[in-house]
């Protein structure tokens, strides 16, 4: 089992960890490598 698996922040789809862009939808990660789920 993966520990570390980068999701698609849009779709969902997984992303290889070297990779920068969504192969799925094409939403880039470092546009969301900020984002964080906020409670409240
Ligand atoms: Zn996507």
């Amino acid at each position: 089992m993966r520990a570390s698996v980068t999701r698609c922040p849009e779709c969902g789809w997984e992303i290889d960890p070297e990779d920068e862009m969504c192969p799925n939808c094409g939403a880039y990660l470092a546009d969301y490598e900020d984002v964080e789920p906020s409670e409240g």
